[in-house]
């Protein structure tokens, strides 16, 4: 059965409600710049109580894959962007997927070429080849030179007839098309920069932009925010619009992500996707906070949590300029953001990034001592193998210990009497009564408390050592400051058999 064209569904009365779509293209995982676009389209949808429409654009066939879609639902909702209709939940307007949609496409072909919108286009890949590399070699920018648009229908039913491939273009009105963007105002492009493009190829798929127009039309879609590099698809999209005799969507053209030299935002600057970021442990709050600011105009507050993002967001304050990536500004606010986090919900990110078979007591210490500075959960290892893994003690670091013989052997002979594994509390209480034994006898809190550091961890820096005491278990608090001091000790019996 013929499908109706693609016009017939604007009839679905979805009224004045806000109805906005991701349409992310499964060719490979979701990029921030796309996850920042959703973003915006998601803000103002929960702002407004619209409807958000996932739809995947897969019509590129060759370039699509499933693993792609998959993982790229799995980003969005890993960032708490949520949909209401899509491929996986359903809706009134589906399927989701172009790809399922070809008839559409077809059908709404067909209603343009009977209104003399399009036209069958018989030329060869050579013959266009030909073409473009005579324009580019003239100075000119390649396009179609409509050679087939002079085609008299008879002859172009006679030839289709004949079985011989065909393209559909779409006959470009030779006048300027206005952009009514909401935030850059009024842009013109010249529809002679876009020429007839094609709308369905000799195979049947439909091109982006005609996919993109005719879904748009058939969703009820009333915003399409998106970067400004899609000004001209948005030109040739309204131009079909107009010619299916649908409804355009408002526009409102964003700036696009650079890199700090103000180039494309490539790999060579570090993770770009957003499961680079998640694999980093990056909190979603502070990923979806960043990419908010990024050109989003906004007052003095900057750590916001999404659901003050949806209250404060307003179209109009989205910037139409570039704005730079700053992975520094990112790892300032996701530290902001680790900050804020429930201390046990904080404590449950940082052990699930440790190695299996970490003491329990040891992750909750370390935990509790990262939280003040750590960004993102990708940091927990090395930070807890800091304090974890035996310690390297250069002669240095063995000089300091001999010389801190009497308060280190205080302080194990009171770690030998306390419980197996201390609280950091318990820990901190102990480490008070060291200090305060030692100012008895005038030793400041650096010589007391540097050596411990040094023969607990062979590093001058590290968390609190409250913290790292409570991240040792008794035997091992021992051992490595006995360790320590028969190192120091010139007469000890192991001191040979050390390197
Ligand atoms: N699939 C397109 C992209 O990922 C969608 C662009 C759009 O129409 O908003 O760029």
């Amino acid at each position: 059965m013929q499908e109706k064209p693609a016009t017939a569904e604007r009839t679905i009365k979805l009224d004045s409600t806000v109805r906005v779509r991701f349409a992310p293209s499964p060719t490979g995982g979701l990029h921030v710049g796309s996850a920042r676009t959703a973003l915006f389209n998601w803000l103002f949808a929960r702002h407004a109580g619209g409807v958000v429409v996932l739809r995947i654009d897969d019509t590129d066939v060759a370039r699509s894959e499933t693993r792609h879609e998959e993982s790229i639902l799995e980003d969005l909702r890993w960032l708490g962007l949520d949909w209401d209709e899509g491929p996986d939940t359903g809706g009134p307007v589906g399927p989701y997927r172009q790809s399922e949609r070809l008839e559409r496409y077809r059908a709404a072909a067909a209603a343009l070429l009977a209104t003399g919108h399009a036209y069958h286009c018989f030329c060869t890949e050579e013959r266009l080849e030909a073409l473009r590399a005579e324009q580019r070699a003239a100075g000119v920018t390649p396009r179609y030179d409509r050679r087939c648009a002079a085609l008299s229908s008879e002859e172009a039913g006679r030839r289709l007839a004949g079985g011989e491939p065909a393209a559909v273009r779409f006959a470009v009105p030779a006048a300027e098309v206005a952009v009514d963007d909401a935030l850059r105002g009024v842009v013109t492009v010249g529809a002679s920069a876009l020429g007839d493009f094609i709308i369905l190829r000799s195979d049947g798929v439909a091109g982006y932009n005609f996919a993109t127009a005719v879904d748009d039309a058939a969703m009820g879609i009333t915003h399409v925010i998106r970067g400004d590099d899609h000004l001209t698809n948005t030109a040739r999209q309204l131009l079909l619009l107009r010619a299916l005799d649908a409804l355009p969507p408002r526009y409102a053209h964003h700036g696009m992500i650079l890199d700090p030299e103000g180039g494309k935002l490539s790999k060579r600057h570090g993770a770009t996707s957003v499961g680079e970021f998640r694999e980093l442990g990056y909190l979603p709050q502070a990923l979806v906070n960043y990419l908010a600011l990024l050109s989003w105009s906004h007052g003095e507050e900057e750590i916001l949590e999404p659901e003050h993002l949806v209250t404060e967001f307003e179209l109009e304050r989205l910037s139409p300029s570039a704005a730079a990536f700053d992975r520094g500004k990112l790892d300032w606010l996701a530290h902001e953001h680790v900050m804020r986090l429930d201390p046990e919900e904080h404590a449950r990110r940082f052990a699930a990034r440790l190695p299996a078979g970490t003491p329990p007591q040891a992750a909750a210490a370390l935990a509790a001592a990262a939280q003040p500075s750590l960004s993102a959960y990708g940091e927990a290892p090395a930070f807890a193998a800091a304090v974890l893994e035996p310690p390297q003690l250069d002669e240095a670091a063995v000089a300091l210990v001999g010389g801190a013989r009497e308060q280190l052997e205080h302080l194990a002979e009171a770690r030998a009497v306390a419980a197996e594994w201390l609280e950091p509390a318990a820990a901190r209480a102990l480490l008070a009564a060291y200090r305060e034994w030692g100012a008895a006898r005038g030793l400041s809190a650096k010589r007391l408390l540097m050596p411990l550091r040094l023969a607990l961890t062979g590093r001058e820096h590290g968390p609190e050592l409250h913290y790292v005491l409570a991240a040792l278990d008794r035997a091992t608090a021992l051992d490595r400051v006995r360790e320590a001091l028969d190192r120091a000790d010139p007469s000890s019996s192991a001191k040979g058999a050390r390197p």
